[in-house]
């Protein structure tokens, strides 16, 4: 280890790099150069090579790589608790559509992504994905927030907030991955909706744009009993089987959901290394139902943990949706080995990292990785005794505890305040918002 210029060292925590196989180390530091990691070692052999930057203190911290968010609609947040407890359709076609034609525009989509920026970086997600409308707004504000995101321009079969036609959403989508694809925080992405509102000429063609750019695809995939039942109906094979076929599935897919896959979608889904973002929350809140994870993973599935919209949620909170996956799936397969927490810890960070095709980059604590940081606080009734860090984020642990987020080596969040966005002028514009639609 040389000594070198970092322009930063995060020291006094239990440092968790996530590295396969590696054990947590206690009183360990974090050492940043040009917004990469640098060196992660024991706090005392890397204070000792005297940096020249500041020195960020995580004493009484986990410090940890950031958490990885796979699946979402940011702007969605305007609408949390809008409409509540109903099955997905009826959600969907009387309640959410609707709402989004008269009330979702460039301003409001600006505003709900900042909301969602916020609630995000405070709770230790440091890098988010979205599904939309409005990509190039949704992509330069959280590049402002200093948030690192995969954002998709929705296309659909029927207009959108944005645009009247499927070609128009093609437009958009191809100068969303022009104007963006050297970008160092945002990755544009493809984002098809699904396989039953999307017909198969224009899932095609999502593909081919997705390859043509070298980008990730988005796309809801076997979420409900009912959708695949219609797509059995109408094309003799499951969604899964139906994407295989028409070539949209590969290892640039984030599937969002797969909640009724069979073994033979899951062993596509393994070979074709399809990424899938798992949704706990959004499932059981719309009673989707369960997907099988346990199973997946065991068939090799790149499996990352997503919140969905807060419509469906109905927060932006990682560690809490986290903590519901492990307990959800022991309790529904009668086995609690199943997730255990080391399991989930990775599932939403290296996991998801993983399924976004950003590992290179994120999701470990490893020299030469971008400097996408948490530190946790221990600390509290609540954090009283920690045996097991992994137990402690999974089963204790709560987002406030979040001390300090770093996101490229930029400190976005300082004790627990965030330096990149105005809370309160959000919070205000957000409630008036939902004053005017009350
Ligand atoms: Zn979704």
């Amino acid at each position: 280890m040389e000594e070198s210029n970092w322009d930063l060292l995060i020291v006094g925590g239990t440092v968790l790099t996530m590295e396969p196989g590696s054990e947590p180390l206690a009183d360990g530091a974090v050492a940043v150069a040009d917004g990469r990691i640098a060196a992660v070692g024991l706090a005392e052999d890397l204070l000792e090579l005297a940096p020249t930057g500041g020195v960020v203190n995580a004493g009484g911290c986990i410090i940890m790589p950031g958490l990885v968010n796979t699946h979402s609609h940011l702007a969605m947040t305007l609408l949390r608790g809008l409409a509540d407890d109903l099955p997905l359709m009826e959600w969907l076609e009387k309640h959410i559509w609707p709402a989004e034609k008269t009330l979702m525009n460039r301003e409001t989509v600006r505003l709900g992504t900042e909301l969602a920026a916020a609630e995000q970086l405070l709770a230790g997600i440091t890098t988010t994905t979205d599904m939309y409308f409005f990509g190039d707004e949704i992509a330069s504000v959280l590049a402002a927030a200093g948030m690192r995101a995969v954002v998709g321009e929705s296309l659909i079969d029927f207009p959108t907030p944005r645009c009247a036609t499927p070609e128009e959403m093609l437009v958009k989508q191809r100068e969303l991955a022009e104007a963006f694809r050297h970008h160092p925080l945002i990755t544009p992405s493809i984002a098809a909706h699904a396989p039953y509102t999307v017909c198969a000429a224009n899932l095609v063609k999502e593909a081919e744009l997705a390859e043509e750019f070298g980008l990730p695809l988005q796309i809801h995939l076997s979420e409900t009993r009912g959708e695949v039942e219609r797509l059995i109906e109408e094309k003799g094979r499951t969604p899964v089987a139906y994407l295989a076929d028409l070539g949209v599935l590969s290892e640039r897919t984030v599937a969002a959901h797969c909640v009724h896959v069979s073994a033979d979608d899951i062993e596509l889904l393994a070979e074709l290394e399809v990424g899938v973002a798992h949704n706990p929350v959004s499932n059981l809140k719309l009673a989707s139902g369960v997907s099988p994870v346990p199973t997946m993973l065991e068939r090799g599935v790149k499996l990352g943990l997503g919140t969905d919209g807060a419509a469906s949620n109905n927060t932006l909170d990682l560690l809490r949706d986290m903590q519901l996956a492990a307990l959800l799936h022991k309790g529904v397969s009668g086995d609690p080995t199943v997730l255990p927490a080391r399991t989930m810890v990775e599932m939403a960070t290296i996991g998801g990292a993983r399924v976004l095709g950003l590992d290179g980059m994120i999701g470990t604590l490893s020299e030469g990785k971008a400097a996408d940081v948490v530190c946790l606080a221990v600390e509290g009734p609540h954090a009283t005794p920690v045996f097991d860090p992994f137990s402690h984020l999974v089963y204790a642990a709560r987002s406030s505890d979040v001390r300090h987020v770093l996101v490229g080596g930029r400190l976005v969040v300082g004790n627990r305040t965030l330096n990149t966005l105005d809370q309160e002028r959000i919070e205000s514009e957000a409630s008036r918002f939902a004053q005017k639609v009350g």
